[in-house]
């Protein structure tokens, strides 16, 4: 279970969907085709969840752990 908190600067993304494929639990696209966090968020790893901001081509996926600390981008 994550513990990071996610957030999706929605004017940055570009529906790419690298985070999509990296974490289907925690993203979808919208039908603006852009990304979304789901209700399952939780069942991905912190590391998945890194992995797919780092995935991210415009760092449209910022990560904050659970002290506010922003993780990602750095
Ligand atoms: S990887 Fe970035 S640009 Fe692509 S859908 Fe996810 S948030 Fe949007």
């Amino acid at each position: 279970m994550g513990q990071y908190k996610v957030q999706v600067i929605r004017d940055l993304c570009i529906g790419a969907a690298s985070c999509v494929a990296i974490a289907p639990k925690a993203f979808q696209l919208d039908n603006e085709a852009k990304a979304i966090t789901l209700p399952t968020i939780g069942e991905e790893s912190d590391q998945v969840l890194l992995d797919a901001a780092k995935s991210c081509p415009v760092a449209a996926i910022i990560i904050t752990d659970q002290s506010g600390n922003q993780v990602y981008p750095a």
